[in-house]
């Protein structure tokens, strides 16, 4: 295997040993893993992880979606993770989402469709930044609310990106315009940062798609380390 296996994320040792303490206490089974690109996650031994995306190993190459030395990881899927077409209802034990949640460009349909493709008690685990400690200027962007969510919910695949290239771009550090126009019209096929969240917004985020929404999941665990924060949902 040519993919990184046992990569040290962030660097740090006490967030890597919660990450796989709840890891290995909650994936078992046959799931899915979201966006792996070239470092897919380590899992328990005996558990059958499928891969998703967007792209296929070919396509990542050729638009250089993340620039590798590793490789990429086979994808098995490849489609929308917004609808997850193609994955049955209640046929999955877990989704894993490393690093993946906040470039979807649709969370919250995301999050219905993870609750239609999990089993009963299944397990989403979710790795987000927290917006605070994301690098650069980015960790001044306005955080996104529930109600811009709701907006791109209703919107379904036809979500507009230009304004969320521009907001990235701009707490990037872009100011002068024509150079902005261009580097929204070059950046498509980059991923951004599509939506980001404190801890407290994640959870009222999550609180507010029980109540609001549909009420498909339990928050069993969110545990914000720093440089990451960790949730695990379970589909009830
Ligand atoms: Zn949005």
């Amino acid at each position: 295997m040519t993919i990184a296996d046992g990569i040290l994320y962030y660097g740090n040792e006490d967030f890597n040993t919660i990450f796989y303490l709840l890891l290995n206490n909650f994936i078992q089974g046959s799931g899915i893993e979201i966006g792996a690109i070239h470092h897919p996650t380590i899992v328990p031994d005996g558990v059958t992880v499928t891969y998703m995306d967007l792209f296929n190993e070919e396509e990542m190459e050729s638009i250089a979606v993340e620039k590798s030395k590793y490789g990429f990881v086979h994808v098995d899927i490849k489609g929308n993770a917004n609808i997850m077409e193609g994955v049955n209802d209640t046929s999955q034990d877990f989704l894993i989402l490393n690093n993946v949640f906040e470039h979807l460009r649709n969370p919250l349909l995301f999050l219905k469709n993870a609750a239609r493709v999990l089993k009963k008690e299944g397990i989403l685990y979710l790795v987000i930044p927290d917006l605070r400690y994301c690098p650069g200027g980015e960790k001044e962007r306005p955080e996104t609310t529930f109600e811009h969510l709701f907006e791109d919910l209703e919107a379904g695949l036809d979500t507009n990106d230009e304004p969320h290239y521009r907001e990235s771009l701009i707490y990037s550090g872009v100011s002068e315009p024509e150079k902005l126009e261009d580097l929204i019209e070059r950046s498509k096929k980059n991923e951004i940062h599509f939506h980001l969240w404190t801890h407290e917004g994640f959870i009222d985020m999550i609180t507010r798609f029980k109540k609001e929404i549909e009420d498909s999941f339990e928050l069993v665990v969110s545990a914000n380390l720093g440089a990451a924060i960790v949730s695990i949902l379970k589909k009830v």
